[in-house]
């Protein structure tokens, strides 16, 4: 029965004017929508002196204040509790409750109607049909099902499409690849840490090659390791199957997707979002592909906690082409880059994580963990980076050590310290790692 490529054949070949025209339609609607239900919105406009009648096209949308995640901090834990005046609709309309991870901060809440629970799935259903899911998929989520939204959505969206889903919650990794193997699942979703590390385990505990296993897809989310090179392949390798990227935020939704063709950038999904790139210096909104600047986005359709004009802080460009695929929705190239709040200067230059990972996992002989840590050295700053050597490589490291420094270098501009550990020795992470850590600031 397969049709069509597209999950909504309409809206995603729509011409990109009309896609525009939609989208500020769109706008409005959420636009007078949050200024008429919250109080929140409605102060945050008034200051700015915006009226949803002062909305007409695409100019006046960047006039709308930005928001930020400390401000939606600020207006939580309080009446209607504990999502606080940004709240549009009734405590009796909630259905569902999330709350963002805290890694940069004490957690946000959010709040979820019904009916976007339902949009979660829909936009869920467009990055699952575009990577080749189908109904006679079976997907295995092995993810610890929580107050965190990450694949609870995925798991919808799965359903939506007529997949058949299996919940590999509270098991552990071992028992979640025997459950694959049992059932002969064909998808999984994680993050590429933990695609990595079952691969890992699969191999090293269990004597199952997890390229045998029969998985055709893989879609990741939660790290951007799916859009690096090096990670990429290694996942594909280890388990013989296409992996995919999708970016995604607890207060924003499933904003971006990957789709069969890899063209190495992630498509924004424009029916249900609008995405602004802004230099983060000057303020000025980047149209043209090749310069990157942090995402300013909104969320069209979500009613209950609206996302607009949110500052993600995460750092992207667009990309220079459109996709041979034949969405129109555009593509932002090389997935997400980092974000503005994790990109630290180092002896004057910017660094961030994700080249550092992209060198490493791009080196045979070098395992898939590694561990980043800058301090100050006197006056001087030093970037440690600690690295293990793959099995069979142990002799390998004077060699490694040439190639590794020469492509940081040319990756990063900087010097590095490096530290060559026996495989199985850095630590290891379940969901998502934290293998960058900056001494600096406690000096
Ligand atoms: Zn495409």
């Amino acid at each position: 029965m397969e049709t069509t490529p597209y999950w909504n054949p309409l809206v995603e070949t729509l011409a990109r004017e009309k896609l525009q025209t939609l989208q500020v339609r769109k706008f409005k609607r959420i636009f007078t929508w949050a200024y008429e239900h919250s109080k929140f919105h409605r102060r945050l406009y008034d200051q700015a002196g915006i009226t949803p009648e002062d909305v007409r096209g695409m100019a006046d949308i960047r006039k709308v204040p930005q928001v930020e995640k400390a401000m939606m901090r600020d207006v939580q834990r309080k009446a209607p509790f504990p999502y606080g005046d940004a709240l549009c609709v009734s405590l009796d309309e909630v259905t569902e409750f999330r709350q963002t991870s805290g890694t940069t901060g004490q957690a946000v809440y959010q709040a979820d109607t019904w009916q976007d629970w339902e949009w979660w799935a829909e936009c869920w259903a467009y990055i699952l049909w575009a990577q080749g899911y189908r109904p006679s998929d079976r997907v295995f989520i092995p993810f610890g099902y929580n107050v965190f939204v990450a694949f609870w959505a995925g798991h919808y969206g799965a359903e939506k499409l007529g997949c058949e889903v299996v919940p590999g919650g509270v098991l552990d990794t071992q028992a979640r690849i025997l459950k694959i193997q049992e059932l002969k699942a064909t998808a999984l979703m994680a993050t590429p840490t933990y695609i990595l590390g079952m691969a890992d385990t699969a191999r090293k505990k269990m004597g199952i090659d997890p390229a045998t296993l029969g998985i055709a897809r893989i879609t990741c989310a939660g790290e951007p390791g799916a859009s690096i090179p090096g990670t990429k392949a290694r996942m594909e390798a280890a388990w013989n199957a296409r992996v995919y990227d999708h970016a995604g935020a607890t207060e924003i939704g499933a904003w971006s997707y990957e789709c069969t063709a890899q063209p190495g950038g992630l498509h924004v999904n424009e029916a249900f979002f609008l995405v602004e790139i802004e230099d983060p210096d000057t303020g000025e909104i980047i149209e043209n592909p090749g310069r990157q600047g942090k995402m300013i986005i909104t969320a069209l359709d979500r009613m209950a906690q609206p996302c607009i004009r949110f500052d993600s802080k995460d750092l992207i460009e667009w990309a220079p082409e459109a996709c041979v695929c034949g969405r129109s929705f555009r593509l932002i190239q090389g997935g997400v880059k980092g974000r503005t709040d994790d990109i630290t200067k180092v002896k004057g230059v910017l660094l961030s994580p994700g080249a550092i990972e992209e060198v490493v996992r791009s080196i045979d002989g070098l395992g898939n963990e590694f561990e980043v840590i800058v301090d100050k050295l006197g006056d001087m700053d030093q970037i440690l980076l600690k690295v293990e050597l793959s099995p069979g490589y142990e002799d390998q490291a004077g060699r490694l050590q040439d190639n590794l420094i020469e492509q940081l270098r040319l990756k990063t501009n900087l010097g590095y310290q490096l530290e060559f550990h026996e495989y199985g020795k850095l630590p290891r992470y379940e969901v998502k790692a934290r293998r960058f850590k900056d001494l600096r600031k406690k000096h």
